[in-house]
């Protein structure tokens, strides 16, 4: 175990924290930005456990709870999953639930919207950073079971094979199972992952209860993405004040992002709170710019014309007062010759088209608003598109039995808004993008028959 063991490891600062040791990892521009990994992020040479070991140093043992609960406090560490819930909050809620049964651990990186890749790529390049998160926690919490859920069949085999590294070396006696994530937009939500951990489908369940208090068999569970459990372990090496280091305002820490679209080096970036979009677009070489997509289908739109209308950092008190979110750690880039509402019109009927069918109003009522909004999209009837949408909205908000609908309805609700502009001109048959092209750019073709031309003269 002697190779194992490191000397004066330093807390690595700037952008690449995550992303010691990638291969790609090579790029930095302005200490804010750093590409880490293409799209593909082919399994190349994972990083080995001694080589993580070498780059991060050991985890450190003793930690007591009150001391991970102080440390991850001063961090502000929030999930990376979608929804920025404080990591401390969710695990004193596991804590409170604990004393009559043993908690379990589930680190989600099922990725479910099709464009992300920022887990698969710290899954297939460092799972041991994951692996180091979870087994911290674990042992706070004296859990016997973990979980990692993974849509990704390479990204599962790397995790086996770092689970399986670890188990030769005597590292660990907790159990650490890998499961399938069959894929499908909602197969990622909370309690389709609980309800797929228990071998039954990955859809969400309806309940009134939290994960945190009755989750896998109906055990406490802490679960939270695998990105949060890689920062989890980073913050419990060195400390939440140097975490904090480089971050704006409560914001803190590095996060992944996944830049996708009409952009020349389209991939995933490992960038501060204090990046702004411009640092971030001129790395990922945007051209003209029509608009931005901002968290992923769930998140909202940001319209822009030049890159130096993007100097707003990433970090959420300037995202949020814009009505912007880095939800699920997605830049979707949009330029000037594609129709925003047109692509709006796309994802609303990708999304429509994963309802869990298990509710009334978000299996009916998701393909008429998507029927609708393609008719305003598409300029054929673009008054009565409104109508329908006004009509229908009220009927579906708020009804599912989990969130899916009320994202729709947010990111349509944005569309409406930021490109408001674009409307007034379908309204009379024209579109500021002239021959607008209806590919698109920010579904990948294999989720994405477009049929929006079919379903707008129904
Ligand atoms: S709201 Fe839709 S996606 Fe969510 S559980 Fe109900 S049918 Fe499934």
């Amino acid at each position: 175990m002697s190779e194992l063991i490191s000397t004066s490891i330093m807390a690595p600062l700037g952008p690449r924290r995550l992303s010691l040791g990638w291969e790609q990892a090579q790029r930095n521009v302005n200490g804010n930005v750093a590409f880490v990994a293409d799209l593909d992020s082919k399994p190349r040479t994972r990083v080995s456990l001694a080589e993580h070991i070498s780059n991060y140093g050991r985890i450190p043992t003793g930690m007591t709870l009150g001391m991970i609960l102080e440390t991850l406090k001063v961090s502000n560490l929030t999930g990376r999953g979608g929804a920025g819930f404080p990591f401390a909050k969710k695990l004193e809620a596991v804590i409170s639930s604990s004393s009559k049964r043993v908690p379990v651990i589930v680190a989600n990186g099922s990725e479910s919207e099709p464009i992300s890749k920022k887990d698969v790529a710290l899954l297939r390049n460092n799972p041991h950073l994951v692996l180091d998160g979870i087994s911290l926690v674990a042992g706070i919490l004296n859990a016997k079971n973990a979980y990692v859920y993974i849509k990704d069949r390479e990204a599962a085999a790397t995790m086996s094979a770092a689970i399986r590294e670890r188990r030769d070396r005597g590292l660990s006696e907790l159990r650490i199972t890998v499961v399938d994530s069959p894929g499908g937009y909602v197969s990622g939500q909370e309690t389709a992952v609980v309800r797929r951990i228990e071998k039954g489908p990955a859809l969400p369940r309806f309940s009134t209860e939290r994960v945190a208090s009755s989750g896998v068999k109906g055990a406490p569970t802490l679960l939270s993405n695998v990105e949060t459990f890689a920062h989890l372990a980073l913050i419990a090496r060195f400390g939440g004040d140097w975490y904090r280091l480089g971050g704006v305002s409560k914001d803190a820490g590095s996060r992944l992002l996944t830049v996708v679209g009409e952009i020349e080096r389209p991939g995933v970036y490992e960038v501060t709170s204090a990046a702004t979009l411009t640092e971030i677009l001129r790395e990922a070489g945007a051209g003209s710019l029509k608009g931005l997509l901002v968290g992923g289908y769930f998140g909202g739109w940001l319209g822009v014309n030049t890159l130096a209308d993007l100097d707003i950092t990433l970090d959420e008190t300037t995202l949020n007062s814009k009505r912007l979110s880095i939800g699920a750690g997605i830049i979707g880039v949009l330029a000037k010759n594609t129709c925003p509402v047109v692509e709006a019109a796309g994802i609303v009927e990708y999304l429509a088209s994963q309802s869990a069918g298990q509710c009334g109003p978000c299996f009916n009522g998701l393909p008429e608003i998507s029927t609708a909004f393609a008719r305003i999209a598409l300029s054929s009837n673009v008054d009565r598109g409104l109508t329908e949408l006004k009509a229908v909205i009220p009927l579906v908000e708020g009804r599912g039995g989990c969130q899916h609908p009320d994202g729709v309805i947010g990111l349509i609700r944005s569309t409406v808004a930021v490109f408001s502009d674009e409307i007034k001109l379908h309204k009379v048959g024209r579109c500021s993008v002239n021959g607008a092209s209806h590919r698109s750019v920010l579904l990948p073709n294999n989720v994405f028959a477009s049929n929006l031309t079919g379903i707008a003269t129904r």
